[in-house]
């Protein structure tokens, strides 16, 4: 393979090195850059003189400022660039350059699972919700017993899971901050994948009453509460939760998939083990099956606050309107305040994977992520953990972990999950498909068992940014209707719900 590189927006000053094995020192490009030193795969290359204090542009913006002078053809390593602060969100333009809406794409469906409060489902899932960490472990014993002895009886129905988490006692309950673990536990149990209807396991005396998550009563149907004196002990509390688990199977196992128009579908993408590629090949690719999507009607989700926040002033002037933009500041704000009462700021994001992987620092970081979302205007922004309700493009906030991500945006109505990755992670939901892309065709084909879409593809030319996006949007469609299964899928790889609790425990 001869020396290859990529660069993104003709303003850069540096570009990534393609050939997987990095070049060495005394390469030679065919635009006659000469390498002064070797260059891992995936880090960047100056390709002119940068003087000491000069910018350092990559996505036609600087990612950094030069700490000393930086020779053409040398390695742009982290060390040499200093972070330049983020964009102040007071003076943030609002909706200055609102993209205009693409042609719609019209007739596309999927084929789904209709549920009565008018959503769809791309998976037939029995999900037992807890209230309380107490009740996990006979919920998991109560699951294991119902997935071994009941569920072959109904076919149809994809999976049992139990929704575990530590929340719903010894925490301040009523703080400011508590709302957020408290309707994502909610909106996690009416996910569209099970069926949109909660069933719910209590301990009884616990903080988080199940009245404070659902509107019901002492008599609800679809509860079990353990410390109900009916109960003589955990047999007869595992009876309860199997037999009433029984009835609910039997309900889902009447659900068949109907078409449903694109605009049924709820797509929320992320990324995670990000390296110099994934703002080059995955993201990209991604951003156009999201244009496509929201072409089509859909919901297409981005989050992760903290990887967008030094794109912040890029994604205000894309807000459909003042209020979308207003309301993108207050989410924005609200976690640099977050982070600056743990003592931390948003140059804690990146892991040594991702340095390791060619990202600088944060900067270059949130502009190769910001990709995902590709060019449509973002039509509403919602809090972490709140259902999503617009249609097109949506800023759903949440931290950047993937877990508490995929979390939140399952808890946001979530059907299908775009995950990109540099570095490789083999992540998955219990509640909604994972469709893994790889940045690197390396990544590709050392997990082929793992990886979904190889977009790496793009960056040596073998395939254009539209042929893997039209790809993924393909595979988005199949994956809801059932017809494809993802790897995390077939292997069961399923992460377990994650919250987000910034108030405080007791
Ligand atoms: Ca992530």
């Amino acid at each position: 393979m001869k020396p290859l590189y990529v660069r993104v927006n003709p303003l850069d000053n540096v570009a990534i090195v393609v050939n997987p094995e990095g070049l060495s020192s005394g390469s030679v490009f065919e635009c006659g850059l000469v390498l002064k030193e070797t260059i891992p795969q995936a880090h960047k290359v100056a390709l002119v003189d940068i003087a000491p204090d000069g910018e350092v542009i990559r996505y036609g913006q600087a990612i950094g400022s030069a700490r000393r002078a930086i020779c053409r053809g040398s390695w742009v390593r982290e060390e040499l660039l200093t972070l330049p602060e983020p964009p102040a969100l007071d003076r943030a333009p609002f909706a200055a350059a609102t993209p205009v809406p693409a042609p719609p794409l019209e007739g596309v469906t999927f084929d789904g699972y209709r549920n009565a409060d008018g959503s769809a489902g791309t998976k037939n899932i029995l999900g037992i919700t807890t209230t309380v960490q107490c009740v996990a472990p006979t919920v998991e014993f109560a699951v294991r017993r119902i997935k071994a002895e009941i569920l072959p009886r109904y076919g149809g129905v994809d999976d049992v899971i139990a929704i575990t988490h530590p929340y719903g006692c010894g925490v301040a309950i009523d703080a400011p901050g508590a709302e957020i673990p408290i309707r994502t536990i909610r909106n996690l149990a009416l996910h569209p994948n099970l069926g949109g209807e909660a069933m719910v396991v209590s301990l009884g005396c616990e903080k988080l009453q199940p009245a404070r998550l659902f509107a019901i009563g002492e008599d609800a149907p679809w509860m079990v509460r353990l410390q109900d004196e009916q109960y003589g002990g955990f047999g007869d509390m595992v009876a309860a939760i199997m037999a009433l688990a029984e009835k609910r199977l039997e309900k889902l196992s009447r659900r068949t998939r109907v078409p449903c128009p694109a605009s049924d579908l709820v797509v929320g993408l992320q990324c995670g083990g990000s390296d110099a590629f994934s703002g080059v090949t995955a993201n990209p690719a991604v951003g156009h099956a999201a244009d496509l999507l929201v072409r089509a009607g859909a919901t297409v989700m981005f989050s992760e606050v903290t990887e967008v926040r030094d794109a912040a002033h890029l994604l205000t002037a894309r807000a459909a309107d003042a209020d979308v933009a207003r309301a993108l500041v207050r989410e924005l704000a609200w976690y640099d305040a977050y982070l600056a009462r743990g003592g931390a700021d948003r140059s804690a994001n990146p892991t040594p994977g991702n340095k390791r992987g060619g990202l600088a620092n944060i900067v270059e970081k949130a502009l190769g992520s910001v990709a995902k979302a590709g060019t449509t205007a973002i039509m509403a922004v919602t809090g972490p953990g709140e259902r999503v309700t617009s249609k097109g493009l949506v800023f759903a906030a949440t931290p950047a972990s993937d877990f508490v991500c995929g979390t939140l945006q399952a808890a946001a109505g979530m059907t299908v999950h775009v995950f990109t990755t540099g570095e490789g992670t083999p992540y998955g939901l219990a509640m909604a498909p994972v469709i893994k892309v790889a940045s690197r065709t390396t990544l590709a084909r050392r997990w082929p068992d793992l990886i979904d879409v190889d977009a790496g593809r793009i960056a040596t030319g073998d395939a254009t940014i539209e042929e893997v996006g039209r790809e993924i949007f393909e595979l988005i469609l199949d994956t809801a209707s059932g017809r494809k299964r993802t790897w995390s899928d077939r292997w069961g790889l399923h992460n377990a719900p994650s919250l987000f609790n910034p108030a405080p425990v007791t």
